[in-house]
């Protein structure tokens, strides 16, 4: 399998080159060079296989420059009833007639990204130890992303993490996660200021090219193939636990701000997965929807993103839809470029509305969406514990409201449910005037010893702490 730019660069990679690189060299993303097809005698034998070999099974379709043997390893050794809970690792239940809710959250970190980034952390480790190379990992996280990262890379060898992220603005229970983690190659950084400073400060570090080399800087970001690559796995492991046969149609529902996790849905429907349609939802950060809606891409600045209590969909420029974009427009890479390099970056927007191709992402993508606000969210998290005894999370509440504007009869709905109530303790109060229960091994994290430095809002600071930690 060769990977190509969505921005038509002429080279061609293979799966280990991209694996540790970020974006293309001409600024577009990764793509397979075509999508792999299941046929109906590969779904019925994967609905029979527990979740590591069902996602050895679809990775192999994209991965061919690693040993069978050491892949199916790594499924095995990621896709664990210790890490993940349970033996299904994303268990499905039905919340209401036709409606069901796949756990995706059940991982060290309580939030989806969990399931994508545990598996980095062993092909990065991996790949590393082949290379005899090593890797400082720098990035800025306001919650779920920095923790993922650090719980999937803790220990491993040939990796450091370097997280910023900015002082005193993150939940108790997310700097406690972060935090607590003693490991040698794990390093938080308070940084004296806002998210936007500590992602500057991971900018200016990646343009200083002679520093970048020098400590072989890289990232973990969402636009990195390997974790989208990962999410596939769990719209197949849905969809059988959804459906008793392989010729049912089945619709997914994905509360969403980068688009990485509902792209992950749109290739397991480009690999034929029978989904009927692919349910983005928002909150008030509403770019996607806008576009679903209207055809006109519009990304807002910093300042005009609203703060919400769906903090992880607050998001105004969502960096996998350039992937979607780049099969809409039929894989023309001329046509993307026009749309990303020149309209979107000189005038901050593009407008598909009169095109054909448009009308493409409802009738041919199957894609729908929707916009939920922090009354909804309340409304739907009290409700869901009402008539369910079920508590859920803001950004599973924004799908399952989005989610029911959708149903389609005899279609069964898949809500993922991408983090667990704890995390977001504050709203939960806020709508059911009580704690959501907490994992017991989570009891009393906020009082562990805390390993983290403060350093001011400057790259320099930052360029000098990693040096100095880097032997
Ligand atoms: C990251 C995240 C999302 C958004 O997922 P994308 O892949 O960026 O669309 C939604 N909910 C939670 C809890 C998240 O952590």
């Amino acid at each position: 399998m060769n990977y190509l730019s969505t921005r038509g660069h002429p080279d061609r990679k293979r799966f280990c080159e991209i694996l540790l690189e970020g974006l293309a060299p001409d600024g577009g993303l990764y793509l397979p060079e075509h999508y792999p097809q299941v046929d109906t005698a590969m779904l019925a034998r994967w609905r029979e296989l527990p979740y590591a070999e069902l996602a050895f099974e679809i990775l192999s379709l994209y991965i061919d420059d690693i040993p069978p043997a050491d892949l199916k390893a790594i499924c095995a050794k990621t896709y664990t009833l210790e890490v993940f809970g349970s033996d299904e690792i994303v268990p499905l239940r039905e919340l209401e007639d036709g409606v069901y809710l796949e756990a995706l959250s059940n991982g060290p970190t309580l939030a989806f990204k969990d399931m994508a980034m545990q598996l980095l952390g062993n092909l990065f480790e991996y790949e590393l130890a082949r290379r005899g190379a090593e890797l400082n990992i720098l990035g800025a996280t306001s919650g779920d992303t920095g923790s993922a990262a650090e719980y999937a890379m803790r220990g491993k060898k040939g990796v450091r993490v370097f997280m910023t992220s900015p002082d005193g603005r993150m939940s108790p229970f997310q700097q406690a996660q972060m935090f607590s983690l003693q490991d040698e190659n794990i390093h938080n950084i308070a940084v004296a200021g806002v998210f936007d400073d500590c992602q500057d400060i991971v900018k200016a570090v990646s343009n200083d090219l002679g520093f970048k080399r020098k400590y072989r800087i890289g990232t973990v970001n969402s636009i990195n193939w390997a974790r989208l690559l990962a999410q596939v796995v769990y719209y197949f492991a849905g969809y059988f636990q959804a459906t008793a046969s392989n010729d049912k149609p089945v619709s997914f529902t994905v509360p969403s701000g980068n688009f990485g996790n509902v792209c992950a849905g749109h290739v397991a429907r480009m690999m034929g997965l029978p989904i009927q349609t692919l349910v983005v939802a928002t909150n008030e950060n509403d770019v996607l929807d806008e576009f679903f809606r209207t055809g006109i891409y519009r990304v807002r600045a910093a300042a005009d993103t609203h703060e919400t209590s769906s903090p992880s969909m607050d998001i105004s420029k969502a960096s996998n839809f350039e992937r979607f974009m780049f099969d809409l427009v039929g894989r023309d890479a001329d046509k993307l470029r026009s749309l990303f390099v020149d309209d979107l970056g000189n005038r901050g927007r593009f407008d598909l509305s009169g095109s054909p191709a448009f009308r493409q992402a409802a009738e041919r993508f199957g894609f729908k969406s929707s916009r939920s606000t922090h009354a909804d969210r309340l409304a739907t998290i009290r409700d869901t514990d009402k008539r369910f005894a079920t508590l859920v999370d803001p950004h599973t509440a924004d799908g399952l409201k989005a989610a029911r504007e959708h149903l389609a009869p005899g279609v069964p709905m898949v809500v993922l449910e991408t983090a667990l109530p704890i995390k977001f303790a504050a709203t939960l109060v806020e709508a059911l005037g009580h704690e959501p229960a907490r994992p017991a091994r989570f009891e009393g994290i906020e009082a562990l010893p805390k390993r983290v430095v403060k350093l001011p809002a400057d790259a320099e600071a930052v360029k000098a702490y990693i040096a100095q930690n880097c032997d």
